[in-house]
Parts: structure tokens; C-alpha cells; sequence
């Protein structure tokens, strides 16, 4: 919650919470020990502006960043959700420890702000086509695995996926379409089992 754009995310995700059906409660984090004593069962990590993320999340008032990697890395099984900038942190942690997605990115790959654009991604993870909005989006390369594909895009790779993270380099939160936070709901729902999902 340092930085980007996470408000909408929120507003996605309670809607996308009505819609299946399941209820949720959001627990922001901005300061490392935001993490301790909560039940946290799946994250979203918005898009925005890595470097700001980066130094406001490694500053000593935060230390989110460090200690969010660390707990993702130790529990794979938890539902990500990383959008653009947020996908940039997953596969470039820049911490000397293993990438959280297995892919790597080039960071501003469509050129400048007046570069964005929107179009049609097919994805598998919903089994159908998303409007993709593409803010100074970044780009993966090409070689990854094709079993850790899970959207396309005029031939681009746009979404990756790693245990249960999905690391996006659009912006689902921002078109009206719910589908990648119903589907995050839904995997942590699976991942706890038929108890309560929060
Ligand atoms: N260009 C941004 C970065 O490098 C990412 C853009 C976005 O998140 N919309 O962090």
C-alpha cells in the first residue's frame, strides 16, 4: 500500500468477493511488521512505479519489501497476484535471492507513458480473452517455459505463472472486468481448504 495503484485493487477485489460469493477482509501493508500475527491468505501487489516501490519499501520506516519476499518465498502455496510494476518486483527482487516467477522482465519494453495502450489478451488462466490496459508496461522474455504461460498478447508473453503467483504486466484492476481477483479469491479459498477464506 506504499505506492501505486492499489486503491482500485481493493474496489476490484470486494467486488470480485460479492460476485463468488466469498467473503474477504483486506489487511494493507505497509511496514513489515503489517505482516506479523495476520492471516494473510493471498497478495496483491499493484503496478505503479517499481523504483519508488522499491526505496519506499526497503526504507527503514517500511522494510515491507524484504520481509514480503522472504514470506512468499518460504510460503508458495499463497495466491499473488503481481501487476505490472508488482509483476517487475516478482521476477526482479534485486535482493540476491531467487526470482519469485521463474521469467525475466525488461522494464518500459513499449517505450514512454504515450507508449500505453489496450488491447485484447487471451489468457488460460481464465480460459477466455481479458481487456488488457498497458501503462509503460514491461515485457517478458520470450524464453520462458511454455507450461508457465498463462496470457498472451499479439505474441507477447503478459502473464506468468509460478506455484500460485501470477505475475501480470497489465493492469486487471483498472478494466471492468473482475476475473484475475475472482480467481485470486477463489485460490485462496482452495488453498485453505472449506474453512473460512479471509
Ligand atoms: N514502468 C513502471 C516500472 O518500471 C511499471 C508501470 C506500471 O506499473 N504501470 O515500474
Amino acid at each position: 500500500m506504499l505506492q501505486g495503484a492499489r486503491h482500485v485493487h481493493i474496489s476490484s477485489l470486494n467486488e470480485a468477493s460479492k460476485d463468488c460469493g466469498i467473503p474477504i477482509k483486506i489487511v494493507e501493508l505497509r511496514k513489515s511488521s503489517d505482516l506479523l500475527n495476520q492471516n494473510i491468505h493471498a497478495l496483491v501487489i499493484p503496478g505503479g512505479e517499481s523504483t519508488t516501490m522499491r526505496l519506499t519499501g526497503n526504507s527503514s520506516n517500511s522494510l515491507i519489501l524484504p520481509k514480503l519476499l522472504d514470506w512468499l518465498r518460504k510460503n508458495p502455496k499463497i495466491p499473488v497476484l503481481g501487476t505490472c510494476a508488482g509483476a517487475i518486483l516478482l521476477s526482479d527482487p534485486q535482493d540476491d535471492k531467487e526470482s519469485l516467477i521463474n521469467a525475466s522482465i525488461n522494464r518500459n519494453a513499449y517505450g514512454r507513458q504515450i507508449n500505453s495502450f489496450q488491447a485484447v489478451v487471451e489468457t488460460s488462466l481464465l480460459n477466455r480473452s481479458f481487456p488488457g490496459i498497458f501503462i509503460r508496461a514491461p515485457k517478458f522474455d520470450s524464453n520462458i517455459s511454455a507450461d508457465n504461460i498463462v496470457a498472451t498478447c499479439d505474441g507477447d508473453i503478459v502473464g506468468v505463472r509460478k506455484h500460485n503467483r501470477i505475475a501480470l504486466t497489465f493492469h486487471p484492476e483498472l478494466s471492468e472486468d473482475i476475473g484475475f481477483h475472482s480467481w485470486i479469491i477463489e485460490q485462496a479459498k482452495a488453498v485453505l481448504g472449506d474453512s473460512d477464506a479471509t
